[in-house]
């Protein structure tokens, strides 16, 4: 490992395009992953940068139905940055 190879070495301030890759964080879809069966109905584990819209900071929530979960997705998932989504 005596020789090293210049054309590996390439700074980041030579590429724009490396500002192309921190994108917003687009709205939240679905996931069935996402989703744990529940004995009481289903858990929701938001994924990192995202949390609910009427309990900020929380990322994880259960519902009694579906479409509880659903209608829940559709209107109140906003994107998070808190300290835990970030360091995710
Ligand atoms: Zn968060």
């Amino acid at each position: 490992m005596a020789a090293s190879d210049p054309a590996r070495v390439r700074s980041p301030r030579h590429n724009p395009t490396n500002q192309m890759k921190i994108q917003k964080p687009t709205r939240y879809k679905l996931r069935q992953q996402d989703i744990d069966p529940d004995p009481n109905g289903y858990i929701l584990n938001l994924p990192a940068g995202y949390q609910f819209k009427y309990d900020t900071g929380c990322h994880v929530r259960g519902f009694d139905t579906m479409k509880e979960l659903r209608d829940e997705v559709r209107t109140a998932v906003i994107p998070c940055s808190c300290k835990d989504c970030l360091a995710a």
